[in-house]
């Protein structure tokens, strides 16, 4: 019972019948007001209306009495008589004929002649005023009073006339109105139905796609086919936009932790082979157990690493480090850097080139995370140029971003493999990288530390000819 009722309420207060109760609201209750009150007005028209006229028929009795002196000349009687029938039938209603005393003279209805008739519209009569009213029984009154020739009151023609004729038109036409009206509500109300329901079943498709997707399906879309543009069409763009994104997000979830537990799990694996090896050698010389520990000393500082790495992306992802910008100048920052890579450089015999800008470039970074970058970028040029390569660092600048570039004259990259290189854990080739000592985390810190400078980073890249990063960072952040 009380799910029938929960149901109930959500069906009422769903979108659809919302818009009906709406249409009601809005079309039906006005429109009952607008021609009750239509025919409100109707109504007093048409008594006014057959006020006017009583009182004219009155008046033309009233005329033909005196021109006749009907109420003096009892030989006039008959005619008197056929007179006040011929308009009674004519007019439909009772006609009275009274003395300036207010007694009955003829009557039309032969019923109350002799009688005492002193209702106030004859009293108003008798006083030389013309008057029609309508009485609470919708019966209405005409009084005329009937002048000689000498402008004397002589009597009053009465005339009592029900107003059902009046209502009856009036009724009539309300009820041929109603039967239209309540066929043209039911008509648009079921158009209405079918209209909202036009305009609420896509919402309702975007709406359990959406719940699926909140139980993890991100494989679902909304079928947009058959949607006309408008903004549910574009409801559903976007909803299927989120659901690609979700869905990207989800395999860069999984992809991540598989290869968090691939790369920890290698050097995993050789210090098990390792210790397992000395284990085995009852009495190897003591040179081999010390050249072993090396070997398992060396995944241990990999695994560091990797880990570190991964503490410094996670950190970055979730702003656990609040960035603190401070002015710096970069001439001088790059610099100092570069002078620290000096001793790897030359290893390989490599040329390091700093172009600094002859003007003092001041740029507001956070000096801890930045150097990081930018050391990355370097050690990487550093380490996939072959030995005598060279490698170019510039600054730039204009008036909003400062422009640094890395240039190396080493192995390149391949252009399919350009858009990956930023993402966790890739490594254009793995066994040379694990050579390298790379992680495959370093480029992912590096655009993650740029973007929170609100800045970009571009690659262009020749396979066996080198790579430049280019690195654009605004001068000024709004903090
Ligand atoms: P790694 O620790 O392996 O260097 P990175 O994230 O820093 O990881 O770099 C990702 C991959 O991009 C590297 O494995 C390498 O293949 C490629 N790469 C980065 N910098 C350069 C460069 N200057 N020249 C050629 N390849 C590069």
């Amino acid at each position: 019972m009380v799910t029938i009722l929960t149901k109930l309420r959500k069906k009422w207060n769903s979108l659809q019948w919302l818009l009906l109760l709406t249409y009601i609201l809005v079309g039906v209750v006005p429109l009952v007001l607008f021609t009750n009150t239509i025919f409100r007005a109707m109504d007093g028209y048409f008594v006014e209306e057959r006020k006017k006229e009583l009182l004219g028929q009155a008046n033309i009795l009233s005329g033909k009495i005196s021109a006749n002196h009907y109420l003096y000349d009892d030989t006039k009687w008959k005619q008197f008589n056929e007179e006040i029938s011929a308009a009674s039938n004519q007019g439909n209603f009772r006609v009275l004929v009274l003395d300036s005393c207010g007694i009955v003279i003829n009557d039309s209805s032969r019923q109350d002649v002799g009688k005492t008739y002193l209702v106030a519209e004859i009293i108003e009569a008798l006083d030389n005023k013309d008057v029609a009213n309508q009485q609470e029984d919708g019966t209405i009154y005409a009084a005329v009073s009937i002048l000689d020739e000498h402008s004397n009151k002589i009597g009053v023609v009465f005339i009592s006339a029900r107003s059902d004729d009046v209502s009856t038109t009036v009724n009539e036409i309300r009820r041929q109105s109603n039967i239209v009206f309540v066929v043209i509500a039911f008509i648009v109300g079921i158009l209405m139905y079918f209209m909202a329901k036009f305009f609420t079943e896509p919402l309702k498709k975007v709406l359990n796609i959406i719940i699926k997707m909140s139980e993890g399906h991100f494989d679902q879309r909304i079928d947009i086919k058959g949607l006309r543009h408008n903004e549910i069409s574009d409801l559903a763009l976007a909803c299927n936009h989120m659901a690609e994104k979700l869905e990207q997000v989800e395999t860069t979830r999984q992809n991540f932790v598989s290869n968090v537990s691939h790369e920890l799990k290698t050097p995993l694996s050789s210090m098990k082979v390792l210790s397992e090896s000395i284990l085995l050698q009852n009495d190897a010389p003591k040179e081999t157990y010390i050249e072993f520990l090396e070997d398992i000393n060396s995944e241990i500082d990999r695994m560091t690493e990797i880990i570190n790495d991964l503490l410094t992306l996670v950190k970055l992802d979730q702003k656990e480090v609040p960035i603190a910008f401070v002015e710096t100048e970069l001439n001088q920052l790059i610099k100092d850097t570069m002078k620290r890579m000096h001793p790897l450089a030359d290893v390989k015999k490599i040329a390091l080139t700093f172009i600094p800008l002859k003007e003092e470039i001041f740029a507001d970074i956070d000096k801890t995370k930045f150097i990081s970058a930018i050391s990355n970028l370097i050690e990487n040029a550093i380490k996939y140029t072959p030995e005598e390569g060279s490698i170019t660092v510039t600054v730039d600048c204009d008036h909003q971003n400062a422009f640094l570039s890395i240039s190396d004259t080493g192995i390149g990259i391949a252009e399919e493999e350009i858009g990956k290189i930023f993402e966790r854990f890739y490594r254009v080739d793995k066994t040379r990288d694990r050579e390298t000592g790379g992680t495959g985390l370093g480029l992912s810190i590096t655009h993650s530390t740029i973007l929170m400078h609100n800045g970009s980073i571009k690659v262009n890249s020749k396979e066996q000819e080198g790579t430049t990063f280019l690195v654009r960072i605004p001068l000024h952040q709004n903090v």
